[in-house]
């Protein structure tokens, strides 16, 4: 089911700044408490089919030609109807950039994935998942950023985790962070840390700019 559509530009990762179609998916399987996107958790929530927003969506591509399509939540790949929309939008052989809290990757999304190469993936771990990433993640070499949030709980010991470090190896790491209703916080933490890390930050322009 999806929550939303909209067209705007990306506002995080390396794509900033690329105008792009945003499909919301409604439902997540975690409870971040900062979360930004509190209308998309609940699984059960009613929302409109793929199909009952193919109407939209058409009027949107012959509006705007987004190069970029970005698929987002809520958690995407845990949607029922994930690999119909990713589907739809491969055969129009768009960019497809997902963005997922990666605590599952299901075989038949990771196939897709891997067949498709203008498939992007921002994995952006999450606190409250102790920044578990699938490790079927960790296949993908290029075409992916690792994104995480600088709020009170990052920190070194987190960023030295092994599976952290083929991310910062690949200059693939981006630490963003947090937006609050009290604006841009935890900056200072967050130069310090790229430093460290090899990371760029990168804070979110979409609501820096009043943007969606
Ligand atoms: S993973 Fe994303 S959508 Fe889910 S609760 Fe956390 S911030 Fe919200």
């Amino acid at each position: 089911m999806i929550n939303e559509i909209f067209y705007s530009i990306q506002g995080e990762g390396f794509l900033i700044g690329t105008p792009a179609l945003f499909i919301r998916f409604q439902g997540c399987n975690l409870r971040c408490v900062w979360c930004d996107e509190k209308s998309a958790l609940d699984f059960d929530k009613i929302a409109k089919s793929f199909e009952d927003t193919m109407e939209d969506i058409e009027n949107m591509l012959s509006s705007y030609n987004p190069n970029l399509i970005v698929l987002t939540g809520g958690e995407p790949t845990l949607n029922d109807e994930f690999l119909k929309v990713f589907n739809f939008f491969k055969s129009l052989n768009k960019t497809i950039q997902i963005e997922t809290n990666a605590t599952k990757l299901q075989e038949d999304i990771y196939k897709a994935f891997t067949t498709y190469p203008n498939t992007y993936i921002t994995i952006s771990p999450k606190y409250i998942s102790n920044y578990f990433i699938d490790p079927k993640f960790l296949a993908f070499d290029k075409n992916i950023e690792l994104k995480i949030v600088v709020d009170e709980n990052l920190n070194e010991d987190i960023l030295k985790r092994d599976y952290i470090k083929p991310f910062i190896d690949k200059k693939l790491l981006i630490l963003q962070p947090l937006t609050s209703k009290y604006g841009v916080e935890f900056l200072d933490k967050a130069i310090r840390l790229a430093n460290e890390f090899n990371a760029r930050v990168i804070p979110q322009a979409h609501k820096l700019l009043g943007l969606k």
